[in-house]
């Protein structure tokens, strides 16, 4: 790293969308993801559901055979109660891009983690930016591992946009959904493959059998709901909350509590007409540009297609593309908020609660 302090493009962020991006950019340019983790996070990250129509993503970026070797699960039937009081079901198979996987995120994680550094983007780990600041056409960052620049600096951070807001851009984030998440130790003899999506009063569950023997189990709310509070820190109370719904306890039966943890969830986008006032050669993706509803479970699919359209935007130069950036980026955030609403919109039964209220 110390011989090449000059690149043609710093990523801040070494998540799906950031190491997508540079794998894309390379062996063209010369690129450096700096990442503020040293070390993999302990727990796997919440979030596992991956859409068919992925497949051509990964295909870009050469990683499709590895991908299906890599042991994630196909996805099959949903069922959902939500419309109504009753059970619905909806079969993967009918999307035609094919049924998606569920994932196994630390293996998917590591394997755009290596194809990566395989194709030579240079990686920085354990890094914080002491300064950041545009001069002469170029993004200079001071950083706890020296200083870099590049004429293209990307922010990369996640739902927190850290860069973004550093260089004083603005986010709409005003849903206070959290996610509450544990995982649940599951007999390898389960073979119930489906994921079940249960509305309540407070908010919405999901659970799901993951490809390692685990079953996450997921509680969606208001993070000023005074349960919310009681739920976190009382595993045994939040299972047994589950399984007062017919459609969870099914798969949630002789299963042992297990730690609670709570994550920011809710929509969170930033202004994309202000891209350019944060400088010249600056762009946002993933999380950083839209973070999403995990109701739409489209998260990660949003990070390689906004890493494969940045990187279109990159190679045809940004000061004639990046208008048509951010017609993209706008034209997939407005359909997002269109659908969302659409499906809060569904439990109708439910219209005097605060968390629908909120929402509908
Ligand atoms: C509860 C929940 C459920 C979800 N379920 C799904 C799902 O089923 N399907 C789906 O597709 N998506 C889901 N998602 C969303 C999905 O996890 C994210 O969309 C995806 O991880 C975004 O990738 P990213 O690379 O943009 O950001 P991240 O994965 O957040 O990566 C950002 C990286 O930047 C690093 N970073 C942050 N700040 C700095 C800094 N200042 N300097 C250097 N590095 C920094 C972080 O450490 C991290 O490694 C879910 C999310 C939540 C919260």
């Amino acid at each position: 790293m110390a011989a090449h302090r000059s690149f043609d493009a710093v990523i801040v962020g070494a998540g799906p969308a950031g190491l997508a991006l540079g794998t894309l950019l390379r062996p063209e340019q010369r690129v450096l993801v700096l990442e503020r983790r040293a070390l993999p996070a302990r727990s796997p990250p919440i979030g596992e559901s991956l859409p068919g129509a992925a497949a051509v993503l990964l295909q870009r970026l050469q990683l499709l055979a590895a991908f299906r070797e890599s042991g994630h699960r196909e996805r099959g039937a949903a069922v959902s109660v939500w419309d109504v009081d009753r059970p619905v079901w909806r079969d993967a198979i009918q999307d035609p891009a094919g049924p998606g996987w569920y994932l196994d995120r630390r293996k998917f994680e590591q394997m755009l983690r290596r194809r990566a550094l395989d194709v030579g983007v240079t990686l920085g780990e354990g890094c914080k930016q002491t300064d950041i600041r545009h001069r002469h056409g170029q993004w200079q960052l001071d950083t706890t591992l020296g200083s870099f620049k590049a004429p293209v600096l990307v922010d990369a951070t996640g739902r927190n946009g850290h860069l973004a807001r550093r260089l004083g851009l603005q986010r709409y984030a005003d849903d206070p959904l959290l996610c509450l998440y544990c995982f649940l130790d599951q007999a390898d003899e389960s073979q119930d493959a489906t994921m079940r999506i249960q509305a309540d009063a407070h908010g919405w569950w999901y659970t799901v059998r993951l490809p390692y023997g685990q079953r996450v189990l997921a509680y969606h709310m208001d993070v000023d709901d005074p349960l919310c509070r009681r739920l976190l820190r009382r595993p045994d109370a939040f299972l047994a909350r589950a399984r007062e719904h017919a459609l969870l306890a099914e798969v949630l039966e002789g299963l042992a509590p297990a730690r609670i943890r709570g994550r920011p969830a809710g929509t969170s986008l930033l202004k994309v007409a202000q891209l350019p006032k944060a400088g010249p050669g600056f762009l946002a993706i993933g999380d950083a540009l839209l973070a999403f509803d995990p109701l739409a479970s489209q998260g990660l699919f949003h990070s390689l297609a906004s890493a494969t359209s940045a990187a279109k935007a990159i190679e045809a130069g940004l000061h004639q593309s990046l208008g048509a950036y951010q017609d993209e980026m706008r034209a997939v955030s407005q359909r997002y908020l269109w659908h969302l609403k659409a499906s809060y919109q569904g439990p109708r039964r439910f219209g005097h609660a605060t968390f629908w209220q909120r929402r509908q």
